[in-house]
């Protein structure tokens, strides 16, 4: 965004009397909170967020404790063109110095702490296997070109193993983006698509994981916390164990009005009217919902109820009520697609895992981002990241995280599919993987690990078609918008934090109808620069023309 428009923008007439309610406590309601207050100059007393659960954060959640053990259901890899990210931390305090902002700190972090992978894929129990290129063909290159130049239209919901050879799923590449991003091969393409063109300008460093940016401690402690403790000072009523269920919308040819908000607090229904001076803010699908947890001795269960599912339940109603709300079912209809699980590990008065991690990787903790087993049945990827990751961690205990995007399969050691493992079952696969089979009892014995189960967790990536997403201010709204990974914004990547707070500054700036640009998606395809690394990455490093690249690039394309 240019600096000219970094205005600050005029309060609507009236706002003082006007009220927001925010359905939902991730950062997509968190972060539209912030927006209402910065930019629509609401009074904070004014807004309004609902959370069905004890805890805000959703999706961005860190908890538990080191006799417990922890838990974090993900971790994030972050970048520097997060625009909307980044304009809210900017302005958010941080909470060891309330005069640098969280912002300032992350970026400090990254300079100090860059990540730069010695040891990005792993193989045959423990060794180094090769990462130094992508490992595409001439005949991938080109799919994948084609499939960058092609219009959403014509992707249409074609999942990744319609468009791509099967000689594709055995790259590097896909290796590296699978894991990284979580793309199963009946996912949808045009995600594929939509991740190429929005990060073209970190594939030249796609095999080290260079230009991803990581937080000091989990993203419930660095990006959740700061952001309620200033929303809480501003006044903002943050309500825990609300459940929203439904709302009476009045659709008529020109005009969609929120009337009516049905919700439960404490076990009691309850009604709310509002009037078309009132903002409904609704976050619509969650990748977390109906999550559940194991432990050391127990597996984490597969929760499939249909009936009760937070937001996805809430946005069947809303859904009946316009097709211009979407489709939840092309996204929640299929869990068994859309499920894989995480497991959190806590180690006590025990290094050898943290010293073997070190030796076979040569990255100090934090600093090497995702490893993923190559030859591994659930395809383990693992991360360490800084210590400690938890704010009450103490010295004596290291955190770990590790994921499979193969739940249904049975393991190379353990032989039980992943879903009905224990979080000793989990660790002890992992464990030898890694090449530590001989200390497996020893490890056991100092650690817990909680499994975590999410039956919905890549169901932002189901094949989809236009309209299945409803848009942020659906057509003709006076006063309802959708925050989060099931909304529509145009050229954005589903399954990023960015996503859902782009959706809230959208939501905000459009339905307060206000005078402020919301900074534009990153478009590094449209910088040469940018694209002739990408090509050259993708060409195994290989020295290229440029002439002759851009006359092979645009060949085909009805451009030359
Ligand atoms: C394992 C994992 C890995 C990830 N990796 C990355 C990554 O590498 N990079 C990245 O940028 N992002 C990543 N993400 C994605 C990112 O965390 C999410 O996109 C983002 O947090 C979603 O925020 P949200 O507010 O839109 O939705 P959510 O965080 O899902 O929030 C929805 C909230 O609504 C509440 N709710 C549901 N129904 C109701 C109801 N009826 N009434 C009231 N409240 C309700 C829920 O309890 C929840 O708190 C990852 C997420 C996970 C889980």
């Amino acid at each position: 965004m240019k600096n000219y428009e970094r205005i600050n923008t005029i309060a609507q007439k009236g706002i003082e009397n006007k009220k927001a309610y925010l359905i939902g406590g991730g950062i997509g309601s968190l972060s539209a909170a912030a927006f209402l207050i910065r930019d629509g100059h609401m009074p904070a007393k004014n807004i309004h967020i609902f959370e069905e659960k004890q805890v805000l954060g959703g999706s961005l959640d860190g908890s538990g404790n080191a006799k417990d053990g922890y838990l974090a259901r993900g971790g994030r890899e972050l970048e520097s063109r997060m625009e909307c990210l980044w304009d809210l931390y900017g302005f958010i305090p941080s909470l060891k110095n309330p005069n640098r902002t969280v912002l300032d700190e992350f970026r400090e972090l990254n300079i100090t702490d860059p990540i730069k992978s010695n040891c990005r894929l792993v193989e045959k129990c423990g060794q180094k296997a090769d990462f130094s290129t992508l490992g595409l063909s001439f005949e991938d290159m080109m799919s994948l070109n084609k499939l960058v130049l092609a219009s959403d239209d014509m992707i249409g919901n074609a999942t990744c193993e319609q468009w791509f050879k099967p000689e594709f799923f055995d790259t590097n590449f896909w290796y590296f983006w699978r894991s990284m991003f979580a793309f199963e091969n009946w996912h949808s393409v045009l995600e594929v698509k939509r991740y190429m063109v929005r990060f073209m300008h970190l594939i030249g460093g796609m095999n080290q994981l260079v230009g991803i940016l990581h937080t000091e401690y989990n993203q419930y402690d660095s990006f959740i916390l700061p952001l309620i403790t200033w929303l809480k000072n501003q006044g903002v009523d943050m309500e825990l164990g609300v459940q929203v269920t439904n709302l009476d919308i009045k659709v008529t040819d020109t005009e969609k009005t929120v009337e009516r908000i049905y919700l439960t607090r404490n076990g009691k229904e309850e009604t709310i009217e509002t009037t078309v001076d009132d903002f409904v803010f609704v976050t619509n699908g969650s990748m977390t919902e109906n999550s559940t947890v194991g432990s050391m001795y127990e597996p984490a269960i597969l929760n499939r109820d249909k009936k009760e599912r937070g937001c996805w339940s809430l946005w069947e109603n809303i859904a009946k009520q316009s097709s211009d709300f979407g489709h939840p079912e092309v996204f929640a209809g299929d869990i068994d697609k859309s499920k894989w699980m995480s497991f959190t590990i806590t180690i006590t008065d025990n290094t050898t895992v943290l010293d073997h991690i070190l030796k076979l990787t040569g990255n100090a903790p934090g600093m090497g981002g995702a490893v993923t087993v190559k030859d591994s049945n659930w395809l383990i990827t693992w991360t360490t990241p800084k210590q400690p990751h938890f704010r009450n961690q103490p010295e004596n205990v290291q955190v770990f995280w590790a994921y499979g995007l193969f739940p249904d399969k049975v393991g190379n050691f353990i032989n039980k599919k992943m879903c009905d493992c224990t979080g000793a079952e989990l660790l002890t696969e992992l464990l030898y993987h890694m090449g530590l089979q001989k200390q497996i009892p020893e490890i056991l014995a100092s650690s817990k690990v909680i499994p975590c189960m999410m039956p919905y967790i890549t169901s932002q990536f189901m094949p989809r078609s236009k309209g299945d997403r409803p848009d942020v201010i659906p057509k003709d709204s006076n006063n309802l918008a959708f925050l989060g990974q099931f909304s529509e914004i145009p050229n954005d990547c589903v399954f990023t934090v960015e996503y859902s707070v782009r959706s809230a500054m959208m939501a905000v700036y459009g339905l307060l109808k206000l005078d402020k640009q919301v900074a534009p998606v990153y478009e590094g395809q449209y910088d040469v620069r940018v694209l002739m690394e990408a090509v050259k990455t993708m060409m195994g490093n290989r020295e290229i023309s440029i002439d002759k690249m851009i006359g092979k690039l645009l060949h085909n394309t009805g451009l030359m």
